[in-house]
């Protein structure tokens, strides 16, 4: 049995896909999709060795070794160009994601969608997103033992124009809220739209957090922390009104 989370990011995996499942762990993702025949072949790398024999070993155990190729690599290095349809990261830090996508960039030519699910750092996968071209398909959020996951889907832009879609300078929602680019790339332009009880819940969760670390910083008189609070105190607000 597989969690909900990686079932979400199964389902939105394009059938017929050649997927390249980066970060497999024990290849999960790849064995619960081409058991169902949801995809005509996938890679399922892996850095570390205990993992990637895992995987191997779990391959082999389900008859699936035709289907599902397990490579040992650091990131999109296991993959030749071209050789994907669809790519998903999932399960680890958004710096790690950018880092991989980033040094991986020549192999995903010809790489249909992106399928993210970054622990942390999410805002950061949405910048990379941008910057590189990738238009943001969808995103969504679920809870999961008492854990938030966001999962950004995102394919290759038409058009610089078609970006912009993603991120207009000022969004309005429908409480009469206008957000900036930066707010919609902190929040998600689809989920923060959406306003679904999980997103309320992450944020509500976040403000928590902030008002923990503002009241650990009111003892504290240097310029800088006053500075940092004073920033913390606006995001604070912000997050207040979307909230
Ligand atoms: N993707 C699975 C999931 O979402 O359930 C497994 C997530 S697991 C927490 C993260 C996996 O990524 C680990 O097995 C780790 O060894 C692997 N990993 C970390 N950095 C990596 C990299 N640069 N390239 C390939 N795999 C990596």
């Amino acid at each position: 049995q597989i969690s909900e989370r990686l079932k979400k990011i199964a389902s939105f995996v394009p059938e017929g896909s050649v997927l390249a499942d980066i970060g497999s762990d024990h290849a999960l993702l790849p064995i619960f999709l081409a058991a169902q025949e949801q995809i005509a072949s996938a890679i399922a790398g892996e850095v570390n060795e205990g993992p990637y024999r895992a995987s191997c070993q779990n391959v082999r155990q389900h008859g699936l070794g035709k289907v599902i190729d397990v490579r040992l690599g650091n990131g999109l290095s296991v993959v030749q160009q071209g050789e994907a349809s669809c790519i998903t990261i999932a399960g680890m830090g958004g710096s790690l994601i950018c880092t991989i996508l980033e040094e991986g960039k020549d192999k995903l030519k010809g790489v249909q969608r992106l399928v993210l699910q970054p622990n942390v750092g999410e805002e950061q996968v949405r910048i990379w997103l941008l910057k590189n071209g990738w238009y943001l398909e969808h995103e969504t959020i679920l809870e999961e033992d008492q854990k938030i996951y966001e999962i950004l889907i995102a394919r290759p832009a038409i058009s610089a124009d078609e970006l912009r879609l993603n991120y207009p300078v000022t969004a309005t929602l429908s409480h009469q809220l206008t957000l900036t680019k930066e707010e919609l790339l902190l929040f998600g332009p689809y989920l923060v739209r959406e306003h679904s009880e999980v997103f309320l819940n992450k944020w509500a969760g976040e403000l928590r957090k902030l008002g923990r670390v503002m009241d650990n910083m009111a003892n504290s008189a240097s310029a800088e922390s006053i500075e940092k609070r004073k920033r913390f105190e606006e995001h604070y607000k912000r997050l207040k009104e979307v909230w």
